[in-house]
């Protein structure tokens, strides 16, 4: 399949960096075209589920190939919580506020165990695609780090003993869950 240009949908600003600087090797020649269009309503209930649903949305819109992802962290304590529901978790779509009730929440919970989670789809003629990563780590008891965005200040990954909010931009794109999600997903559409 020629690719030569590829609509990423996602209004995030934070994760159009991020992806820019983790597909930037991987887009070779490809033209990387933000989606203006409408937001979709993301009703779906897994992060797989929402990424394809803003795939399609683009794809649909632009007549373009697309790609999405959708992302976030789930907490083993909180049986999941915030997951698909992170970035809305405290009702106002502030990143401040939702890790200050995140850190509310496990208030005097021992296991810390949580995961990020990032689902990447990639949607074009004839063809609806997604992949996943997860990244484990643990939830710390205060923020720390400046760097990242979301609840990277309270995320630990495992064998690390910094936040992800202490990484700098290519640490954490080396290993995180949309790196991981998004190298698979380029494999495939490489591969086509
Ligand atoms: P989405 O835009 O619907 O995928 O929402 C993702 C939300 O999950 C973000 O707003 C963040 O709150 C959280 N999240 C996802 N990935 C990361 C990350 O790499 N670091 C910190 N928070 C993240």
């Amino acid at each position: 399949m020629v690719l030569n240009r590829l609509v990423l949908a996602t209004h995030n600003v934070h994760k159009v960096e991020e992806l820019r600087r983790i597909l930037g090797p991987r887009l070779g020649d490809i033209e990387l075209i933000a989606y203006d269009g409408p937001e979709p309503i993301e009703d779906g209930e897994t992060f797989e589920a929402n990424a394809l649903i803003k795939a399609r949305a683009a794809f649909e819109y632009s007549g373009l190939p697309a790609i999405a992802d959708d992302s976030g962290i789930s907490v083993a304590a909180l049986g999941g919580a915030p997951g698909i529901h992170s970035a809305r978790y405290a009702g106002t779509r502030d990143d401040g506020d939702n890790l200050r009730l995140l850190l509310e929440r496990m208030t005097g919970v021992h296991d810390r165990a949580a995961d990020f989670t990032c689902a990447a789809a990639f949607v074009a003629i004839g063809i609806e695609h997604v992949e996943l990563g997860i990244w484990p780590g643990t939830l710390l008891r205060q923020a720390a780090g400046g760097g990242g965005f979301g609840y990277d200040p309270v995320f630990q990954p495992e064998g690390l003993a910094v936040s992800s909010a202490e990484l700098t931009a290519d640490e954490k794109n080396a290993i995180s869950h949309r790196a991981m999600a998004f190298g698979k997903l380029f494999a495939y559409i490489h591969a086509l």
